[in-house]
Protein backbone atom coordinates (compact mmCIF):
# COMPACT_ATOMS: atom_id res chain seq x y z
CA UNK A 1 0.00 0.00 0.00
CA UNK A 2 1.18 3.69 -0.77
CA UNK A 3 0.02 6.20 0.61
CA UNK A 4 2.34 8.84 -1.39
CA UNK A 5 4.17 9.71 1.73
CA UNK A 6 8.15 10.03 1.06
CA UNK A 7 9.90 9.89 4.81
CA UNK A 8 13.35 9.04 4.79
CA UNK A 9 14.32 6.81 7.59
CA UNK A 10 17.10 6.23 9.11
CA UNK A 11 17.92 2.51 10.27
CA UNK A 12 21.29 1.75 13.19
CA UNK A 13 23.02 -1.11 11.44
CA UNK A 14 25.73 -3.33 11.96
CA UNK A 15 27.25 -6.01 10.48
CA UNK A 16 28.60 -9.53 11.23
CA UNK A 17 31.77 -8.00 12.89
CA UNK A 18 29.59 -5.71 15.00
CA UNK A 19 30.17 -2.60 13.31
CA UNK A 20 28.06 0.11 13.71
CA UNK A 21 26.45 2.27 10.80
CA UNK A 22 23.81 4.18 9.46
CA UNK A 23 21.38 3.60 6.89
CA UNK A 24 18.72 5.76 5.04
CA UNK A 25 16.24 4.12 3.33
CA UNK A 26 13.18 5.32 2.31
CA UNK A 27 11.20 2.51 4.27
CA UNK A 28 11.38 -0.52 6.21
CA UNK A 29 10.68 -2.39 3.08
CA UNK A 30 13.09 -0.78 1.09
CA UNK A 31 15.72 -1.91 3.71
CA UNK A 32 14.73 -5.60 3.11
CA UNK A 33 14.88 -5.23 -0.61
CA UNK A 34 17.92 -3.64 -1.07
CA UNK A 35 19.72 -6.29 1.72
CA UNK A 36 18.34 -8.80 -0.19
CA UNK A 37 19.68 -8.33 -3.37
CA UNK A 38 23.45 -7.72 -1.71
CA UNK A 39 23.11 -3.57 -2.17
CA UNK A 40 23.67 -2.93 1.94
CA UNK A 41 27.07 -3.52 3.28
CA UNK A 42 29.28 -2.21 5.73
CA UNK A 43 31.48 0.83 4.91
CA UNK A 44 34.33 -0.50 7.36
CA UNK A 45 34.69 -4.64 5.76
CA UNK A 46 32.01 -4.70 3.01
CA UNK A 47 30.25 -7.42 4.68
CA UNK A 48 27.01 -7.74 3.14
CA UNK A 49 25.97 -9.33 6.41
CA UNK A 50 23.46 -6.46 7.75
CA UNK A 51 21.42 -6.15 10.60
CA UNK A 52 19.06 -3.77 12.15
CA UNK A 53 20.14 -2.50 15.05
CA UNK A 54 17.48 -1.29 17.81
CA UNK A 55 16.87 2.57 17.76
CA UNK A 56 19.85 4.26 19.58
CA UNK A 57 18.20 6.17 22.43
CA UNK A 58 20.18 9.64 21.38
CA UNK A 59 18.03 9.75 18.30
CA UNK A 60 14.83 10.25 20.42
CA UNK A 61 15.07 14.04 20.21
CA UNK A 62 10.99 14.78 20.61
CA UNK A 63 10.63 12.21 23.60
CA UNK A 64 9.69 15.54 25.78
CA UNK A 65 10.20 14.20 29.07
CA UNK A 66 12.84 16.52 30.42
CA UNK A 67 11.55 19.57 30.48
CA UNK A 68 14.02 22.52 28.75
CA UNK A 69 15.95 24.90 30.78
CA UNK A 70 15.06 27.59 28.21
CA UNK A 71 12.17 27.05 26.14
CA UNK A 72 13.45 29.16 22.91
CA UNK A 73 17.31 27.23 23.27
CA UNK A 74 15.73 23.78 23.72
CA UNK A 75 16.31 23.09 19.79
CA UNK A 76 19.79 23.80 19.34
CA UNK A 77 20.71 22.22 22.86
CA UNK A 78 19.04 19.00 21.93
CA UNK A 79 21.19 19.19 18.77
CA UNK A 80 24.27 20.16 19.92
CA UNK A 81 23.55 17.25 22.79
CA UNK A 82 23.59 14.58 19.70
CA UNK A 83 26.94 15.94 18.17
CA UNK A 84 29.87 13.92 18.83
CA UNK A 85 32.49 16.36 21.06
CA UNK A 86 36.14 16.25 19.13
CA UNK A 87 37.13 14.35 21.66
CA UNK A 88 35.03 11.13 21.24
CA UNK A 89 35.35 11.86 17.46
CA UNK A 90 39.30 11.35 17.88
CA UNK A 91 38.49 8.25 20.12
CA UNK A 92 36.24 6.21 17.68
CA UNK A 93 38.78 7.09 14.74
CA UNK A 94 41.34 5.47 16.69
CA UNK A 95 39.48 2.23 17.44
CA UNK A 96 37.91 2.54 14.07
CA UNK A 97 42.09 2.76 12.78
CA UNK A 98 42.93 0.03 15.03
CA UNK A 99 40.48 -2.28 13.85
CA UNK A 100 41.32 -2.04 11.01
CA UNK A 101 44.97 -2.80 11.74
CA UNK A 102 43.52 -5.73 13.33
CA UNK A 103 41.73 -6.92 10.64
CA UNK A 104 43.71 -6.98 7.94
CA UNK A 105 47.17 -7.96 6.61
CA UNK A 106 49.65 -5.45 6.73
CA UNK A 107 51.61 -6.54 3.16
CA UNK A 108 53.33 -3.35 2.83
CA UNK A 109 54.98 -2.44 0.09
CA UNK A 110 53.15 -5.51 -2.03
CA UNK A 111 49.52 -3.35 -1.30
CA UNK A 112 48.90 -2.71 -5.42
CA UNK A 113 50.37 -6.38 -6.73
CA UNK A 114 48.38 -8.25 -3.35
CA UNK A 115 45.34 -5.82 -4.22
CA UNK A 116 45.02 -7.00 -7.67
CA UNK A 117 45.94 -10.16 -7.17
CA UNK A 118 42.67 -10.25 -4.84
CA UNK A 119 40.47 -8.73 -7.48
CA UNK A 120 41.41 -10.84 -10.13
CA UNK A 121 40.85 -13.68 -7.39
CA UNK A 122 44.57 -14.97 -7.74
CA UNK A 123 44.97 -14.91 -3.69
CA UNK A 124 42.30 -15.39 -0.81
CA UNK A 125 40.00 -12.30 -0.13
CA UNK A 126 40.83 -10.90 2.77
CA UNK A 127 41.64 -7.29 4.24
CA UNK A 128 45.01 -5.90 3.70
CA UNK A 129 46.80 -2.41 3.91
CA UNK A 130 50.39 -1.22 2.88
CA UNK A 131 51.42 1.23 0.79
CA UNK A 132 50.71 2.77 -2.57
CA UNK A 133 52.27 5.51 -4.57
CA UNK A 134 49.30 8.09 -6.01
CA UNK A 135 50.42 6.28 -9.77
CA UNK A 136 49.43 3.22 -8.29
CA UNK A 137 45.84 4.16 -6.81
CA UNK A 138 44.59 5.73 -10.11
CA UNK A 139 45.62 2.27 -11.91
CA UNK A 140 43.91 0.40 -9.41
CA UNK A 141 40.81 2.91 -9.40
CA UNK A 142 41.48 2.35 -13.48
CA UNK A 143 40.76 -1.29 -13.03
CA UNK A 144 37.43 -0.60 -10.75
CA UNK A 145 39.56 -2.02 -7.35
CA UNK A 146 38.25 0.42 -5.11
CA UNK A 147 40.98 1.74 -2.36
CA UNK A 148 40.11 3.43 0.90
CA UNK A 149 42.30 5.84 1.64
CA UNK A 150 42.68 6.18 5.81
CA UNK A 151 45.82 7.42 7.37
CA UNK A 152 46.57 5.20 10.15
CA UNK A 153 48.08 6.66 13.40
CA UNK A 154 51.30 5.04 14.57
CA UNK A 155 49.34 4.03 18.00
CA UNK A 156 46.76 1.96 16.04
CA UNK A 157 49.75 -0.01 14.95
CA UNK A 158 50.96 -1.50 18.24
CA UNK A 159 48.41 -3.82 20.17
CA UNK A 160 46.46 -1.96 23.30
CA UNK A 161 48.73 -2.46 26.24
ZN1 LIG B 1 31.89 -4.51 9.14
Amino acid sequence: MQDGERNVKVFNLSCEHDHRFEGWFGSAQAFDEQRERGLVECPVCASKSVRKMPSAPRLNLSSGHEPAPEAGQSGRGQLAAAMPTPQQLQALWMKMARHLAEHTEDVGERFAEEARRIHYNEAPERGIRGVATPEQRAELEDEGIEVLSFPLPAAAKEPLQ
